[in-house]
């Protein structure tokens, strides 16, 4: 059984985000990790999409080896920044080929170089009507539980959220640090008549430096707590030890407040990965 949606349906899930890697080594050592978080048995594993499409043809590579060399059911990101409805169709046909049965149907970051992709997407909206059609894949959309930055208020977020939703069969979220961010989000679009599983997504902190870029770019704002924490960490490994820890926490209290799942961003990194799932394991029984 493959389709996230199916398993959702059957129980809470515990699925891991992974990034293509771009060298030879890299890969060496993407595959290690994968095969060292394989033994964890996740109900799937994401596969990100690079800036501005970037990553198109390494994404489908990771997905084809995912499906096909492992146990594990992957799940591939696409994102409407320049890509025509053809690219779009042409890349369907070659994931049904692969018996790939998950997307996750996005918007995606515009290039880091400053470039202005163009594509015949204007939102995940309308990339998610295309990916749709076919009726054969189980789609995921992005949730922002901290207001996505390009949105002009609260409501107007929720308001698309939940019409992507309708059309969708779950929502995974941008990483936060508090449950509070997940329970008030899975609230309001209760307001809006939406049930759908919400998984949010956890990120263990491995760098001050890049967690703060990260929270930057995606309108994640960062505790004063957790900053503070941070600031007096002594070296790498106590922002590690921090990260874990708090990870660990927050992912206790989301599965308390009836989370249908657990999305945990990987970074690449089994050791802190698998620290939480262990920290967890009792909890999630
Ligand atoms: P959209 O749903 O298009 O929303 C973007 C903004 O437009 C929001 O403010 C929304 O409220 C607004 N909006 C939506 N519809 C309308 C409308 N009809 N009219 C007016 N406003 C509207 N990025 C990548 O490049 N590659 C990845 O692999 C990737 N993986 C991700 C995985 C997860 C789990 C998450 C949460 C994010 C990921 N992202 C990735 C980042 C994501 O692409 C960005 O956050 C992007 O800026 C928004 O994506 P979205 O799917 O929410 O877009």
């Amino acid at each position: 059984m493959a389709r996230i949606a199916q398993k959702l349906a059957e129980g809470r899930t515990t699925s891991f985000e992974f990034f293509p890697p771009k060298t030879v080594a890299g890969r060496r050592s993407f595959e290690r990790t994968v095969g060292e978080l394989e033994a964890l048995e996740p109900n799937f594993a994401s596969v990100t999409y690079g800036a501005g499409g970037s990553d198109r043809h390494r994404t489908g590579e990771v997905v084809r080896w995912m499906r096909q060399e492992t146990g594990i059911d992957p799940m591939a990101h696409m994102t409407c920044i320049g890509h025509s409805r053809d690219d779009v169709a042409g890349l369907l046909v070659e994931y049904r080929r692969l018996g790939v049965e998950n997307i996750l149907a996005l918007g995606g970051d515009p290039p880091a170089d400053g470039s202005a992709p163009c594509g015949d997407y204007a939102y995940a909206l309308d990339l998610l009507r295309d990916v749709a059609a076919p009726g054969c894949f189980s789609i995921g959309v992005a949730a922002h539980p901290q207001v996505h930055p390009r949105s002009p208020n609260r409501a107007s977020d929720r308001r698309h959220l939940a019409t992507k939703l309708r059309l969708a069969d779950f929502a995974i979220t941008q990483f936060f640090f508090e449950v509070e961010h997940w329970t008030r989000l899975v609230d309001e679009l209760a307001e809006h008549g939406v049930d759908k599983p919400v998984i949010p997504g956890i990120m263990p902190i491995v760098s001050a430096k890049q967690v703060r870029r990260m929270a930057e770019m995606s309108g994640a704002e960062l505790p004063g707590w957790l900053c503070d924490a941070l600031d007096a960490a002594a070296d790498d490994d106590e922002v590690r030890r921090i990260g874990v820890d708090v990870a660990s926490e927050l992912a206790a209290g989301l599965l308390d407040a009836g989370a249908p799942g657990l999305h945990l961003y990987t970074l690449n990194r089994a050791d802190v990965t698998k620290q939480v799932c262990a920290n967890l394991r009792p909890a999630a029984a």
